[in-house]
């Protein structure tokens, strides 16, 4: 199974995509994860991120495609996967569509999760994340069980240095103008299914298993 997660910052798509990993055996792929973790090691990529990454600008579409076109040759994926935050650009869909082409790949849905602006700066200001394990909590919806350390390792939660107002609002600018296209792209391959993204975690996780049968 192959499946690409579609929507603005703070909709749900890495708190989903854990989800459906667990119950459908397959991977996910962050590219927002992949360049924290570069910039965490100090590579290369990882600083030409950086200034891009503070202002809430996308990284340039030949960077991101080089990264993962690497992920891609892994033999992990052959099983499936679930895409989140990657293709966010047009000319990284062509690109995507062009790395399926070689590899005689066909993808099977394309979630797009629809949640209104103003719960997405609630939600993306009061995110917290563990930077061992990866969980993603909410001050607000689904707080740690002791303030600001994770439930699964007891690390110190971090609080992503974009999830700031001002940089939220420039990304939700950069999704409707470069990323919401997409759905565009993915609607003349049939492959678009909308779910809404609002109300509890499980419900809309229900929605997702629904559009999948
Ligand atoms: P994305 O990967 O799309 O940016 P996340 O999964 O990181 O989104 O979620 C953004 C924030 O919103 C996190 O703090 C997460 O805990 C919270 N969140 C996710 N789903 C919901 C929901 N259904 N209701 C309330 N908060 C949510
Ligand atoms: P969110 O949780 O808001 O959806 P991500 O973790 O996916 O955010 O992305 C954080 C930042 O990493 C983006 O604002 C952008 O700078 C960069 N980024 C992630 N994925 C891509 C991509 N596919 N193309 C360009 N930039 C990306």
């Amino acid at each position: 199974m192959r499946i690409i997660l579609l929507g603005p910052p703070g909709a749900g798509k890495g708190t989903q995509a854990k989800l459906i990993v667990k119950d459908y055996h397959i991977l996910q792929l962050s590219t927002g994860d992949l360049l924290r973790e570069n910039r965490r090691q100090a590579t290369a990529l990882g600083d030409k991120a950086q200034t891009y990454m503070d202002a809430g600008d996308l990284v340039p579409d030949s960077l991101v495609l080089d990264m993962v076109e690497v992920e891609f040759n892994k033999p992990e994926l052959d099983a499936g996967y679930i895409l989140d935050g990657f293709p966010r650009t047009c000319p990284q869909a062509d690109g995507f569509d062009g790395l399926l082409k070689n590899m005689n790949l066909q993808l099977d849905h394309v979630l797009v999760l629809e949640v209104p602006d103003a719960e997405l700066i609630r939600r993306l200001t009061a995110r917290r994340t563990c930077p061992e394990c990866g969980h993603i909590y909410n001050l607000i919806f689904n707080p740690p069980q002791s303030e600001g350390i994770c439930d699964h390792d007891g690390v110190t939660l971090v609080h992503r240095s974009d999830d700031t107002e001002v940089t939220v609002q420039n990304r939700l600018k950069v999704y409707q103008e470069q990323t919401k296209p997409l759905i565009d792209h993915y609607e003349q391959q049939g492959l678009v299914r909308h779910i809404d993204g609002t109300g509890d975690v499980q419900a809309i996780y229900q929605r997702i298993r629904n559009v999948m049968k």
